[in-house]
């Protein structure tokens, strides 16, 4: 047996078993919409195969681009490689994976109930909360999940390090509480450069690719990794439903997971060195980074390879502060999403958690950065000369009130 590959070798190497075999180096991208068809009978098979979950057989079709695409399932293979998995699937975004994973494990009668772990994405905590999906959503906290667990209950759903506050939710511990009840783990902030939730007990784990995965600002996705007969239930969701990632995206992204494992190490770096500049800062009241309390509970330890490149900051000017700020910096675009090579600032309680119920929502005192590869001295420059923008360290009166209506 030779030793398992090191993740940086996996980034690089990772779905690429064919290429040798069709004389090609780099990755083909195919955008046929359909496919030649051997005969009647094995297209015929060739279809019930993949629509029901399945990949497409040997001496079959991919018979139609919904079903089956191969560059999409290059980059699924790499991606579950990555995470430890058996397979991955991959969606036309994240909130379309998170969709597919609820679906697919909600839709069977007698399994109507999610049991949820705030906080959460703003998007994921709207989906699970408008009964869209015709599930009914249990939040609770970490420590609660056992108790919320019914018959009915088809999911847990939980997101660590939790968007926007950075909060670690310890993954092996909520595995043990759900009992057979499977988890996903939404991985988007840790990557699998720093997090495998698959290897700590998780059903799945998944992304919105649109973040680090794609890295570069330019292409929306999902991807959930998990065991093969969980892909096969997934699969056959995305084939009914339509959520695909179209080829291009999915050529994108498996390019950029060549550079993943670099990008985070060094965003991580600059995170860090952020950290360390904003806790000595008067306007910042407080510093949400993992491990920044001192791990108490070791959840960081135990999960983690690192503590990763996104920073959610209270500033002591409450609102108004935080508004001068994301319209002070130069550098740091005000923009929502996160992962990128470019560093952005974003208020979540105003824009990507807006539709979190109140009682859930961030303080409108907090701001978001994703750090990104500008050089850190420039980056902390930026911050310098925005703070600066606010004329001192404590808030005027007028400041504080202002924070206080807006909650
Ligand atoms: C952005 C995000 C999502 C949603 O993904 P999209 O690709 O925007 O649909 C889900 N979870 C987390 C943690 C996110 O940051």
């Amino acid at each position: 047996m030779t030793a398992p590959l090191h993740p940086d070798t996996v980034a690089v190497r990772g779905g690429r078993a064919d290429l040798e075999g069709m004389g090609v180096h780099a990755l083909p991208i195919d955008l046929s919409t359909t496919n030649p068809l051997p005969d009647i009978e094995r297209g015929g098979e060739s279809y019930e195969a993949m629509a029901t979950g399945g990949r497409p057989p040997a001496d079959g079709s991919m018979v139609y681009a919904r079903l089956w695409n191969p560059t999409v399932a290059r980059f699924e293979d790499a991606l579950a490689e990555l995470e430890h998995a058996e397979a991955a699937v991959a969606f036309s975004s994240g909130m379309a994976a998170m969709t597919a994973v609820i679906l697919a494990h909600t839709s069977a009668v007698g399994r109507r109930h999610v049991v949820a772990v705030r906080p959460l994405y703003g998007g994921t905590d709207h989906l699970l909360g408008s009964g869209l999906l015709g599930a009914e959503t249990t939040y609770c906290q970490p420590d609660e999940v056992a108790s919320r667990i019914r018959p009915d209950t088809g999911v847990v759903v939980v997101e660590t390090p939790a968007n926007p506050t950075l909060e670690l939710a310890d993954i092996r511990a909520i595995v043990a509480q759900a009992g057979s009840v499977p988890v996903v783990v939404d991985n988007t902030f840790a990557t699998p450069v720093l997090q495998n939730p698959i290897d700590l007990g998780a059903t799945m784990s998944l992304h919105s690719a649109t973040k680090y995965l794609g890295g570069h600002g330019d292409v929306i996705a999902g991807v959930v990794a998990c065991s093969e007969s969980t892909a096969e239930a997934l699969r056959r969701v995305r084939a009914v439903t339509g959520g695909l990632l179209h080829p291009l995206g999915a050529y994108l992204l498996h390019r950029g997971l060549t550079t993943l494992p670099v990008r985070v190490r060094q965003q991580q770096e600059n995170a860090r060195r952020i950290v360390q500049w904003l806790i000595d800062r008067p306007e910042v009241a407080e510093v949400f980074y993992p491990g920044l309390d001192g791990d108490p509970r070791g959840i960081l330890g135990r999960q983690m390879r690192g503590t990763g490149a996104m920073i959610a900051m209270r500033m002591r000017g409450g609102y108004t502060a935080a508004a001068t700020v994301t319209g002070a910096t130069a550098l740091f675009t005000h923009a929502v999403s996160l992962g990128g090579v470019d560093s952005l600032i974003q208020h979540p309680a105003a824009l990507t958690h807006r539709p979190v119920p109140p009682e859930a929502r961030p303080a409108a005192d907090v701001l978001r950065l994703s750090i990104g590869l500008e050089n850190v001295d420039d980056l902390i420059a930026d911050l310098a000369r925005a703070f600066a923008d606010l004329g001192g360290a404590d808030a005027p009166a007028s400041e504080r009130a202002a924070m206080s209506e807006a909650g």
